[in-house]
């Protein structure tokens, strides 16, 4: 494991912010894992994993080792009669895997095609697009303790998986380091269309999961701004979900509020429709704003630091309290 000083991680995180890690390796082997392991055991400083950098805001320079994941591998490991199950390595790219799957002649990972990142990350904050959650196809999620050096295996309940949340983003925060991730992919096609948009555009169309996957991706090039042409993280805020009671006295005197209902009677908001309420969409404070396609994805128009961004975060979150009594939570961990 090469440890290397003073590294820019602008190539590291899709915001293209030019923070800069104090140390920097890259983790490609069993052995890189455990040096790692021992490097911290000897070093009074902190640690970083990152994989694609899409889902982290760095406000600050990174005063500790940040350790870019690169353990590769893809495969069919088994096969019964309802399913293959298939094993990749946590540094494989998300996106580029599951087209491999589809190449494969696989279906159930479609409409999270084009999703930013690598398969390891995914199970963090239990990725979900159009209808769809990483917990829907998850087997089991391959990890090593970095406290004590033992791997372990995770099944689908001991990786709590919930909104845009797992045991890997609250308890067990960087605890883990995943090595690999194993999904369940059933013989029969399960598609999942119905989702406001895609339903409109296959109306009439003979199914398959690459045309499902065609479709998602001309979607979200529609309107999410590419993060190698404008600096994003995707979507920046949850959406809060509140009991049905406070969703009611909120929908009494706003009455085009958004309401989706979830379990324990409770209901989901737009976090964009909130935003886009106080006037966020498409304003900029410097370098640094909200999108105008899209109010809920915060963008490094050319060269605003972490800092630029987190204070337009801020003051988003303190325009939506003020307005609608509502703290916006951010998705992605800010460092
Ligand atoms: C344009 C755009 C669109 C997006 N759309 C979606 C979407 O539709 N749905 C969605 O859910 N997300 C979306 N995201 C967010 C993001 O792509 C996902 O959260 C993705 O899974 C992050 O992967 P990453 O490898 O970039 O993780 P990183 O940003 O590198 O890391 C995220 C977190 O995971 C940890 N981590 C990374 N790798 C490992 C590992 N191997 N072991 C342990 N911890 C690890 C990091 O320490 C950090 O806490 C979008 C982002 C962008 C830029």
């Amino acid at each position: 494991m090469d440890i290397i000083e003073q590294v820019s991680l602008k190539p590291y995180n899709t915001f293209g912010v030019a923070s800069i890690a104090q140390y920097f390796t890259e983790i490609e082997s069993r052995k890189d894992i455990d040096e790692l392991i021992t490097w911290h055991q000897q070093h009074d400083l902190r640690y970083l994993l990152v994989g694609g950098g899409s889902n982290l805001l760095f406000k600050n320079d990174y005063q500790g080792l940040v350790a870019h994941i690169r353990l590769k591998g893809k495969a069919v490991i088994a096969t019964d009669s309802d399913a293959n199950y298939v094993r990749a390595g946590a540094g494989e790219n998300w996106h580029e895997f599951v087209r491999w799957t589809i190449d494969q002649g696989m279906a159930g990972l479609e409409n999270l095609s084009l999703i930013p990142g690598t398969v390891g990350a995914a199970p963090i904050q239990n990725i979900g697009a159009y209808g769809i959650e990483l917990v829907d196809r998850l087997h089991l999620v391959e990890a090593v303790d970095l406290e004590t050096g033992k791997s372990r295996e995770f099944d689908v309940a001991e990786c709590q998986l919930g909104y845009r949340d797992s045991y890997f983003k609250s308890v067990g925060l960087g605890r883990y380091l995943i090595t690999a991730v194993t999904f369940r992919l059933p013989h029969k096609p399960e598609w999942k269309v119905a989702y406001a948009g895609v339903k409109d555009e296959l109306e009439g169309k003979a199914l398959s999961s690459r045309l499902i996957s065609d479709t998602i991706i001309a979607i979200r090039q529609s309107k999410l701004p590419d993060p190698v042409v404008i600096g994003n993280a995707g979507s920046f805020f949850k959406n809060p979900v509140m009991s049905e009671s406070a969703w009611q006295v909120l929908k009494a005197k706003y009455v085009d509020l958004p309401g989706y209902p979830q379990d324990n009677q409770r209901v989901k908001t737009s976090a964009a429709w909130l935003i886009d309420q106080c006037g966020w969409k498409g304003k900029k404070q410097g370098s640094a704003g909200v999108y105008d396609k899209h109010a809920l994805v915060l963008v490094n128009y050319g060269g605003a630091t972490g800092a630029d961004l987190w204070a337009v975060a801020e003051s988003v979150i303190r325009s939506v309290e003020d307005k609608f009594a509502l703290t916006l939570e951010p998705e992605p961990r800010v460092i």
